[in-house]
């Protein structure tokens, strides 16, 4: 990469829901491993997506399993002295100490690959992503297909019963496609309940009523 060997630093891989930040860390975890470095793999526990599939084998037989955690202690306990690499996936379901936790690694020569959803089903920043985003040296924001217009998608759409939810919802809400849509800013809606409240009730509402 464009560091020396021994020096650690920092990769933020963000963006909306669907873009693919889980297969460009996976990506970049195998070719870790190809280079025959020391990798560890963590996860959010609250996401079980997938649950025993994220196993990454490389070709000269290594494996790897994500480590499921809940709180960024957990990461600190649970890395090797000698790990050359980590990755966490779903950076935004944990607490803000993982900031410290991920520059502590890259301070003692780690490169550390963190990925996660940058923005909340409002369109606000997402937990204690935007600060990785800060003190990171790589930063890549991917986009996916807005589902609704085709244009490139940038947030994520939380739905209810395949209509958009309201903003007064709780912030961390695990779900796939059943719950969220990638939308561009255009497509994208947060109703709030006080003041669409009455608009949402007419949608409910039968015409003949
Ligand atoms: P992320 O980790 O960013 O949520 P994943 O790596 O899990 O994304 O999944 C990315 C894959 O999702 C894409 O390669 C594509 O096959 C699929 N996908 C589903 N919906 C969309 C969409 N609206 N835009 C782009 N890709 C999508
Ligand atoms: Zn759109």
């Amino acid at each position: 990469m464009y560091h020396g060997a021994q020096d650690g630093w920092v990769e933020v891989i963000s963006g909306v829901m669907f873009s693919g930040k889980s297969e460009e860390l996976l990506r970049r975890v195998r070719r870790a491993l190809i280079a025959r470095k020391r990798v560890q793999v963590f996860k959010s526990h609250l996401d079980d997506r997938y649950a025993g599939v994220f196993t990454i084998s490389s070709h000269d037989g290594s494996r790897i399993d994500a480590h499921p955690v809940s709180s960024s202690v957990q990461i600190a306990e649970f890395v090797q002295p000698d790990t050359q690499v980590v990755a966490i996936d779903e950076a935004p379901f944990l607490d803000d100490g993982v900031v410290t936790v991920v520059n502590d690694l890259a301070d003692r020569g780690v490169r550390v690959i963190v990925a996660g959803t940058d923005m909340d089903f409002r369109g606000e920043p997402f937990g204690p992503l935007p600060k990785l985003l800060a003190i990171a040296e790589k930063v890549d924001k991917l986009h996916a297909i807005c589902v609704v217009c085709g244009d490139l998608a940038t947030r994520n759409q939380r739905l209810i019963d395949g209509k958009p939810a309201p903003a007064e919802g709780p912030t961390i809400q695990v779900g796939g496609a059943e719950r969220y849509e990638a939308r561009c800013r255009k497509c994208h809606q947060v109703p709030h309940l006080d003041r669409d409240q009455t608009e949402l009730d007419i949608d409910d509402a039968p015409v003949s009523a």
